[in-house]
């Protein structure tokens, strides 16, 4: 392949690149804008290793095998709610790759002199910290959300300082760097450094956080993925990464505005939070159990009902009873639509992947935004496994930890149902004030038994 035809694929991948994050950006246009990105990844794929400077052929292709093979029965086994998971032990990968391919250009390059050597320092410097910092940040995110470590923020004492000092120390290490001609001390000291910042700054980050640190890590896993694409001297490595830097990083903000968290507090390892967990997981007050015939009878007398699902509909795989249950409901000539939190579930989008596949019409699908003053005038809510997201608390108590966070206003509806299975608390780790209150009730047990009892009782 000549040098051409691969800048022309480079062209042609970053292009399909655009359309692919264009099309996702829509329910409707997402399939099509998955397989413009893997059009793009496959000519990227053929392009670089057919590149006339690649050598070592038949490694490359027993890597990809391997690689192939694994990423295959993952993706296979892989459930719609281990999802978040398997993102944060990607961008770990792509960290991992891009301090590989940093200590590789810093001990094998051409000769360089003066600038050109000092602006290859400094790509070989940026490009393993980044990447350092992509590395741990997101094997704790991965531990996080698996269960294997506390979601509660690590508080340890001056940890805006340490973080302070890790970027100070970094930078000076990097101008030490840069000044004796790659000093592999300095080099080494900086990559412990920003593994242990890495670590510290996601461990320091509350579990309601969780959401916006999965985007921040995407977005650093981009820039790492450039930094890799300066070293390498890869063209597309370059835009790609940058792509994904930017939207990770835009996807970040958006997620913080919708949840009212400070974008820099959260990027800064939960900066100017001090972790104050005031209300409890105890319980608070008295609340009413009601069966699938009594939900069954409520749904009869309603001529509006809003589902609010959230991570629990996840576990239950309960989205095709819900569809069956929503189509009865609908024929029977009954208003139904659903509410989706930005943030319900475990990653974004979560909610409306999972009701897309039960083939729930996209156009009774609305955002928080577009429902939220709709529940004055509704008959019944069913909150179907969500519990943060429908969190009073986080309106009315100013010392809660998600205080300030928009939630699902539910409890404005004449008669609210909560699926759950116990009296547990969600995510954040905190109890909800709306199972205490009047015009609720609670329905025990795995949410797609007691979907399948009501639809049986209807
Ligand atoms: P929550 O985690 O707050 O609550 C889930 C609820 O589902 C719990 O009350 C649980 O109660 C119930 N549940 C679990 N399994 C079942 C089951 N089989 N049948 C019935 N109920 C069940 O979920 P939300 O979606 O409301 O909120 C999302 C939370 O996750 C937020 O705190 C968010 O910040 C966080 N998060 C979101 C991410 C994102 O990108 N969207 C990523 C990471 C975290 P019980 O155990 O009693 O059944």
């Amino acid at each position: 392949m000549s040098q051409g035809l691969v800048t022309a694929s480079y062209i042609i991948a970053a292009v399909c690149f655009i359309l692919s994050l264009a099309g996702l950006s829509k329910q409707e246009s997402a399939k099509a804008g998955n397989w413009y990105g893997v059009a793009g990844m496959a000519i990227a794929l053929v392009a670089t290793i057919f590149n006339p400077e690649v050598t070592g052929l038949g490694w490359i292709i027993l890597a990809m095998v391997i690689g192939a093979a694994i990423g295959i029965r993952l993706a296979l086994k892989v459930e719609m709610t281990e999802m978040p998971e398997l993102i944060a032990m990607l961008h770990s990968f792509v960290g991992l790759a891009a301090v590989f391919v940093g200590y590789n250009t810093y001990m094998d390059h051409e000769e360089m002199f003066g600038a050109m050597l000092n602006i290859h320092n400094t790509e070989v410097f940026l490009g393993v910290f980044i990447g350092a910092v992509t590395f741990t940040g997101s094997i704790v995110a991965f531990c996080k959300l698996r269960g294997l470590v506390s979601s509660k923020p690590l508080m340890l004492p001056h940890r805006h300082k340490l973080n302070l000092l890790a970027v100070v120390v970094s930078a000076l290490l990097l101008i030490w760097f840069v000044q004796v001609e790659g000093s592999s001390f300095a080099l080494l000291v900086m990559t412990l450094i920003a593994l242990a910042f890495g670590w510290h700054l996601v461990a320091s980050i509350g579990g309601a956080d969780m959401p916006v640190v999965i985007s921040m890590l995407n977005s650093y896993s981009g820039w790492a993925a450039a930094a890799a694409g300066f070293m390498l001297s890869n063209d597309l490595l370059i835009v790609v990464g940058a792509l994904v830097g930017s939207s990770g990083a835009i996807l970040s903000y958006i997620m913080c505005r919708a949840m009212n968290r400070s974008f820099v507090s959260v990027i800064a390892g939960g900066f100017g939070s001090d972790g104050a967990v005031s209300s409890g997981e105890e319980e608070d007050g008295e609340y009413t159990e009601v069966n699938a015939e009594d939900v069954a009878e409520m749904l009869k007398n309603s001529s509006s009902v809003i589902i609010t699902p959230g991570y629990g509909m996840a576990v239950a795989q309960a989205q095709y009873p819900v569809a069956d249950l929503v189509s009865k409901l609908r024929a029977a000539g009954v208003k139904v639509r659903f509410g989706i939190h930005p943030v319900a579930g475990r990653l974004p989008g979560h909610m409306n992947v999972l009701l897309a596949e039960a083939k729930v019409p996209y156009d009774i699908v609305l955002e928080m935004d577009e429902i939220n003053d709709d529940f004055d005038d509704t008959d019944t809510v069913l909150v179907i496994g969500a519990n943060d997201t429908v969190n009073p608390a986080a309106n009315e108590d100013p010392a809660s930890p998600i205080a300030g966070m928009p939630v699902l206003e539910v409890w404005k509806a004449q008669q609210v149902v909560v699926f759950k299975r116990s009296m547990n608390t969600g995510y954040a780790g905190v109890q909800n004030p709306l199972f205490f209150r009047e015009n609720s009730v609670m329905l025990f047990g795995d949410a797609k038994d007691s979907v399948d009892n009501i639809l049986k009782a209807l």
